[in-house]
């Protein structure tokens, strides 16, 4: 599927994201305020232009309702990082993705239509203490307030059984969706899979119930 993009502010996250899309091999369009700041994008991203997004009239003059995708990375400003989602949505912006500064910001940005909001800050905070609290946890993403997936490493314990025997989906709720063992991964293993020790079991569930799970069968 054909995806445009358009990254609005071009600091250290906006410039991260126009440079992953645009390795990715999108279509991206950078905008800053910051005619330097363009100007370093103007080889990385598609086409790379200079203006305020607040100015409504320049963003209707680069067609912005146009784009599948527009991401308002602006931070420290958080007027204009609401004035600006609020036009993009008021033009018919289909997909706009917000980075929020605070939980204010972030309920405003909600309140006036932002698609997907974002607190880099925040989130990756959770992340690291979650893979911190546990020698188990490879790595945590959270899906939802009540829902994750979790990478956890197989024990000695259970080297040896099988999903079945172990009975993780009944007994614990929770589905191992893929097994990484070494360089090869395993998708949708089937219920006789021969979990190994050190094998990466990628399991998503309800936090309480991977809880569970792993303080019985990992730890
Ligand atoms: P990061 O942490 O990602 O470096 P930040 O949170 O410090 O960013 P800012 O530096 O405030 O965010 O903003 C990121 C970029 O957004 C800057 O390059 C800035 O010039 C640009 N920017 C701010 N306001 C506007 C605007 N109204 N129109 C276009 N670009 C803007």
């Amino acid at each position: 599927m054909n995806k445009d993009f358009a990254v609005i502010g071009l600091g250290r996250f906006g410039g991260s994201i126009c440079r992953t899309l645009a390795e990715l091999g999108k279509d991206v369009l950078a905008i800053d305020l910051n005619e330097e700041r363009v100007n370093e994008f103007s080889t990385i991203a598609s086409h790379a232009v200079s203006g305020d997004s607040t100015d409504e009239a320049m963003l209707r003059s680069i067609g912005i309702r146009n784009f599948d995708h527009v991401i308002v990375a602006i931070g420290e400003d958080i007027q204009s990082s609401i004035l600006t989602t609020l036009i993009l949505k008021e033009l018919g912006v289909r997909n706009v993705t917000a980075k929020a500064q605070n939980d204010y910001h972030e309920k405003v940005l909600r309140k006036i239509g932002a698609d997907h909001v974002v607190h880099p800050e925040r989130d990756m905070g959770i992340r690291i203490a979650n893979n911190m609290a546990s020698n188990n946890v490879l790595d945590y993403l959270a899906l939802s307030d009540e829902h994750s997936i979790v990478e956890f490493v197989a024990s000695e314990k259970i080297g040896g059984r099988t999903i079945l025997d172990l009975d993780i989906r009944k007994k614990y709720g929770v589905n191992i969706v893929a097994i990484k063992r070494g360089s090869q991964i395993i998708v949708s293993p089937q219920a006789k899979e021969v979990i190994q020790a050190n094998d990466v079991l990628i399991a998503i569930g309800n936090d309480s119930d991977l809880d569970k799970f792993e303080r019985k069968v990992i730890q």
